[in-house]
């Protein structure tokens, strides 16, 4: 349940694996947070939480092949770039084999536009990718895997049957099925399955594309306190993004991509008549303790992977192999521990007996 990258990506896995699977999404598959993404794939940043390192690496290290196949089913091209980051940071020294410092020299030889505020800064050997061009191949290879895409479908809860998951009801019809994964981002605390509710909650972003100059364009992604850029390969520059507490709410608030854009040419001051080709906002599935839910629930079939916050695109290919190891033998080869739904179990109880 859920045609993000994430549900996306779990169906393939599974269906690699065999399994019959359909995917129910309410709208079109790949039009919400995944589609709203940058693309960056921060396995360096020090500021990620440190219980989900492990999987932040492993997920970098499938990427190329993920990439690859994708692309080689779905015959779309996959706009991945391995250029690597420069990241302005006051203070930590990001993670990982081939991080280094940069002097102003080193900086200007990289990115000769690029006026460096004056922070620390650092090269880190990251990837990026265009999530749409990744969501129009996982797409399109879905359906060449025999997966079946049920679109405008509206899931409303998980059907039980003798203390089992049979399936999911939505607002049409009654799917059948013998295993049930919820991956409906933000919106995942929606089914009823008689469970602890997942308690993903949107977390807003703008974003911005435009077009620089030819002469200015980037190669790297860089990375800066009030804004970072991400280039494409096709020419267009992205700004990104604003972390708001907004529910559910996609406006565009013009004040707020001008500031994106005035700290982004502050950095590169032609961009300053760069044309603007589009702006968005995007609605990330937070959790309280900004870590994912991935695993099975107190209800035996229904299993959830959601709340992967600022990093579902990165995590994408990881979590659809642990998943897919989850359901298929009933363990993986990673502790899930830190990511169960069951750590917010007592949450609810607590809360109904202090309603203060
Ligand atoms: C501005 C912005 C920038 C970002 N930048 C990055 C980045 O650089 N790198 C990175 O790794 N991540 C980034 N992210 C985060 C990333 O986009 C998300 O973590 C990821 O897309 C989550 O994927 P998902 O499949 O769980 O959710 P979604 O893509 O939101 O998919 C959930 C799907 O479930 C469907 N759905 C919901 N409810 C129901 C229902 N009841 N029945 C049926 N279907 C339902 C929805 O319609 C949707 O299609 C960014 C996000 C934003 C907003």
């Amino acid at each position: 349940m859920g045609g993000g990258i994430i549900g996306l990506s779990l169906a393939l896995e599974l269906r690699r694996q065999g399994a019959e699977v359909l995917l129910v999404e309410r709208g079109e598959p790949g039009r919400e947070a995944s589609h709203a993404a940058a693309g960056m794939l921060a396995w360096c940043d020090p500021h990620s939480p440190a219980a989900l390192r492990p999987l932040i690496q492993a997920s970098a290290r499938l990427y190329p092949e993920f990439v690859y196949e994708l692309a080689e089913e779905s015959g779309v091209r996959i706009d991945f770039r391995r250029e690597g980051t420069i990241a302005f940071d006051p203070g930590c020294p990001g993670m990982g084999p081939g991080v280094r410092s940069l002097t102003a020299e080193e900086i200007s030889a990289l990115e000769p536009s690029l006026i460096p505020p004056k922070l620390p800064a650092e090269f880190w050997p990251e990837a990026s990718v265009d999530p749409r061009t990744l969501l129009a191949a996982a797409i399109a290879a879905a359906r060449r895997r025999g997966i079946k895409i049920v679109h405008g479908a509206h899931a409303t809860e998980v059907v039980i049957k003798e203390g089992h998951a049979a399936g999911v009801k939505s607002d049409q019809s009654l799917f059948a099925a013998e295993n049930v994964v919820n991956c409906a981002g933000a919106w995942a605390g929606g089914l009823k399955a008689g469970v602890t509710p997942v308690p993903t909650r949107p977390v807003k972003g703008q974003m911005l594309a435009l077009i620089p100059p030819e002469k200015d364009r980037l190669r790297h992604v860089v990375r800066a306190p009030q804004v970072y850029l991400v280039p494409r390969s096709d020419g267009r520059l992205l700004l990104g993004a604003t972390v708001e507490e907004a529910g559910f709410d996609k406006t565009v608030d013009p004040a707020t991509i001008q500031r994106l854009h005035r700290a982004a040419t502050r950095l590169v001051p032609s961009l300053a008549e760069a044309r603007i080709l589009e702006d968005w906002a995007g609605l990330r599935p937070g959790t309280p303790d900004n870590l994912p839910v991935l695993g099975t629930t107190s209800l035996p079939g229904y299993f959830v992977a959601t709340g992967h916050f600022r990093d579902g695109i990165l995590l994408a290919p990881i979590t659809a192999r642990i998943m897919a190891q989850l359901i298929a033998a009933g363990e993986c080869e990673f502790d899930l521990a830190p990511f169960s739904l069951f750590r917010f179990e007592n949450e609810g109880q607590a809360s109904r007996r202090n309603p203060g």
